[in-house]
């Protein structure tokens, strides 16, 4: 059984029942009515060591990518971060260890204006839970079911160095030490697009960010928004040293299935394209067009007239 045959199989059996309950299960937060005009978007996420990140991992880098891959979460509604709550299991006090990781933690929370309201330390195998929370302004929170039939699909930054980074650990490519720690970094230290978030939520029909792989995170978007996509592998934002390194056709692949690059998808109706590209534009905010979403249910992928096909679409726990 699949993680998300999980989810559903035995999660989502409970009926929503709650009228302040805008957004429950499935998508990348809940959206809880806080007033007439506002949302606060809920979202929960583990990292488990030697799943989420290799043991040797820094101390700092585990804090950071708590916070970061939460805050990603957030940002993928459009929302405006303001409290987390972290719960570590420890399978030792080691002080030195701890100040690295809540640095990690605060240089995130310092540098969004979050606060940290809770927790829970308890001992045992290292992981980690963090639940993170913001508002949205009620009509501009973006969810993974709002794209329409024809609207651009777009992805912020570049993708797929964080994946390289995990196959040089795994001794599966060779990087020059520069080249590998720009690649841990992107791996250790993601920047969630928070702002990113807040300037498409204007413009933008939906939105989704790529944590399990940009293949696998659009197809929930499609799935959600009951459209399909057919994109052209040279259109994608694909982070230059990976195409070095592996080729196009490595490149493409990996750029496509491997996760962790917390990026944004997000979709818009043609008629605010050209008024989300100058504000993006304004922001200095990199993105790039990838597609248009239309009715056929399916993600095509080509290259040029080539098509191809992708045995895997992205990480799965229970694979
Ligand atoms: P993301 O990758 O955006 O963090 P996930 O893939 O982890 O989202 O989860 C998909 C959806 O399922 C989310 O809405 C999440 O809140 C929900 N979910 C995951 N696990 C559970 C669970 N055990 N109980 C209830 N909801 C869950
Ligand atoms: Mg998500």
């Amino acid at each position: 059984m699949k993680e998300f045959e999980v989810i559903k199989e035995f999660f989502t059996a409970q009926p929503v029942n709650r009228k302040d309950v805008a957004m429950g299960i499935g998508d990348d937060c809940a959206l809880i009515r806080a007033s007439d005009s506002k949302y606060i978007a809920i979202t929960t996420d583990t990292l488990v060591c030697g799943v989420h990140f290799p043991t040797d991992t820094p101390a700092r880098a585990i804090g950071h990518k708590a916070v970061a891959v939460n805050l990603s979460d957030l940002a993928a509604m459009g929302a405006e971060p303001a409290w987390i709550s972290v719960a570590v299991t420890l399978p030792t006090v080691d002080r030195e260890w701890l100040a690295e990781f809540t640095a990690g933690i605060f240089e995130l929370t310092e540098y969004f204006n979050v606060q940290l309201i809770g927790g829970d330390t308890t001992s045992g195998p290292l992981s980690i839970t963090i639940t993170a929370q913001g508002t949205v302004p009620q009509g501009k929170a973006l969810c993974r079911n709002g794209a329409g039939n024809g609207d651009w699909v777009y992805v912020t930054g570049e993708i797929g160095e964080a994946g390289l980074a995990l196959q040089a650990l795994r001794e599966q490519v060779s990087l020059s030490p520069r080249e590998m720690q720009h690649a841990m970094d992107a791996l250790n230290y993601p920047k969630p697009q928070v702002l990113a978030g807040q300037v498409v939520r204007e413009y933008a029909s939906a939105a989704i960010d790529i944590s399990d792989g940009l293949l696998a995170d659009l197809t929930h978007l499609c799935q959600a928004s009951t459209l399909g996509i057919s994109l052209d592998v040279n259109d994608l934002p694909i982070a230059p040293v990976l195409l070095n390194k592996l080729g196009e056709e490595g490149a493409a692949r990996l750029a496509l299935t491997a996760g962790d690059d917390y990026q944004l998808i997000f979709t818009v109706p043609d008629t605010n394209k050209v008024a989300l590209e100058t504000e993006l534009k304004q922001a200095n905010i990199k993105s790039s067009c990838i597609g248009q979403m239309n009715k056929s249910q399916e993600i095509i992928i080509s290259r040029g007239e080539t098509r191809l096909s992708f045995a895997e679409s992205g990480f799965e726990h229970f694979s």
